[in-house]
């Protein structure tokens, strides 16, 4: 069994479809493993919905996608957030509501807990330094975790109770050993890393290994459909910088 690990695709169908044949061209996959905010942001949150849905599917929510069906409140939001989820909420179907609004907060396919932001605040959290690593680790009940929302790449190790990041390296191969491990895949819609190439990774079952890669998309014809949509400037600029 092979599944494709994608987060964060904030309704780019662009990105998407190019990290799904890019999946393709290495092997394929049998599952797509979608870690949250499949919408807001950008211009086709039905599409995206769709394209996750044509495979075998194991989906969580993130905050985003709880926003845009009004099961979690935009007060925090910034304003060019709250704008794209106002949006979203305005251009989706009522079946692809309904599946957002159906969403998990957690799955578990073994070895792995799936979650957007953290096993502490699944939706909310940003896992990103040692103290929310330890909390999610404390809680974890499978051997290792996949998290989103931070939209950077990055592996960090159990460590004996002092959580260490490192790089979750693009085109590495990781074997999965005993030591528990947290990853991020990166963000496929809207990378943060400073680079905007949508960010993937696959894991491999039977060799129990998972590999991280970046592929390269039309990012122009995304921004001309967010543009004609009406979605803020803040959030057509971004994509050109991976911010
Ligand atoms: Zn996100």
């Amino acid at each position: 069994m092979r599944a494709l690990i994608v987060s964060d695709v904030h309704s780019n169908i662009e990105a998407l479809s190019a990290v799904v044949a890019d999946a393709w061209g290495r092997g394929g996959f049998n599952q797509v493993w979608c870690l949250g905010d499949t919408v807001g942001y950008g211009p086709d949150p039905g599409d995206c919905i769709s394209l996750l849905r044509e495979h075998d599917l194991v989906a969580v929510a993130g905050n985003h996608d709880y926003a845009a069906v009004g099961k979690r409140s935009v007060h925090d939001f910034n304003g060019s957030a709250r704008a794209a989820a106002q949006w979203t909420a305005a251009n989706l179907s009522a079946g692809d509501a309904d599946f957002l609004s159906g969403l998990p907060l957690v799955e578990t396919r073994d070895p792995f807990t799936l979650v957007h932001g953290s096993l502490r605040q699944p939706i909310d959290e940003y896992l990103l330094d040692s103290d929310s690593a330890r909390a999610t680790f404390a809680l974890l009940t499978t051997r290792h975790c996949l998290v989103g929302h931070s939209h950077i790449p990055f592996i960090c190790a159990e460590n004996d109770g002092s959580p260490k990041f490192k790089l979750f390296t693009e085109g590495a191969v990781f074997p999965l050993e005993h030591e528990r491990l947290i990853l991020n895949p990166g963000s496929v819609g809207q990378p943060r890393d400073r680079d905007p190439r949508p960010s993937y990774a696959i894991f491999d079952e039977d060799s129990l290994t998972i590999e991280r890669h970046r592929v390269t998309y039309g990012i122009l014809e995304t921004q001309k459909k967010m543009e004609a949509a009406g979605l803020p400037q803040y959030l057509i600029d971004r994509l050109d910088h991976g911010v």
